[in-house]
């Protein structure tokens, strides 16, 4: 990778970090949805926030590793694992009805999965779409700033 390139890739491999992540009103149609696609999420590896993953892990078998709840934090930290590169798939069926406590923490996961070029999907048709694409099976580059060039861009912007 140069300094001067634009876009930096990154592989989202064929077994995928994915973060499962659904509102209250939303949790039993995530946990349907899990079960009906057990048998291709069992050969990835699994997180969620902790109420999620709790309900998921108790419906579904499924191992699922458990972050905080949403409202206490989970969700931010959910951000910090994909700008760190440890998760590269999110379903988050976030409830269009009503405001959260933690709206903000919602609104800067979803900014930080475009920053990342990372496949999110917020409803059931967009997440079969995504569990159906060939790419489940294989590797794929996702594009993102090159932070490295960004960095320099400001840091010369500022020596003016
Ligand atoms: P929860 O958090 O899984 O702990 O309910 C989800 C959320 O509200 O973001």
């Amino acid at each position: 990778m140069m300094i001067q390139d634009e876009y930096i890739d990154f592989a989202i491999a064929r077994q995928k970090h994915i973060a499962l992540i659904a509102h209250d009103t939303k949790k039993h149609e995530l946990i349907e949805w899990v079960e009906k696609n057990k048998d291709i999420l069992k050969n990835h590896f699994l997180c969620g926030t902790g109420t999620t993953a709790r309900l998921i892990v108790d419906k579904t078998g499924l191992p699922v590793k458990a972050y905080n709840s949403g409202p206490l934090g989970g969700d931010q930290q959910i951000g910090s694992r994909i700008v760190e590169g440890n998760i590269d798939f999110v379903i988050f069926f976030w409830d269009p009805l009503s405001s959260q406590p933690h709206d903000p923490d919602v609104k800067a996961l979803l900014r930080i999965c475009v920053v990342y070029d990372i496949p999110v999907a917020n409803n059931r048709s967009t997440a079969d779409f995504l569990i159906t694409s060939q790419y489940m099976n294989d590797d794929y580059e996702r594009h993102v700033l090159n932070y490295n060039k960004v960095i320099q861009g400001r840091l010369d912007e500022l020596a003016k």
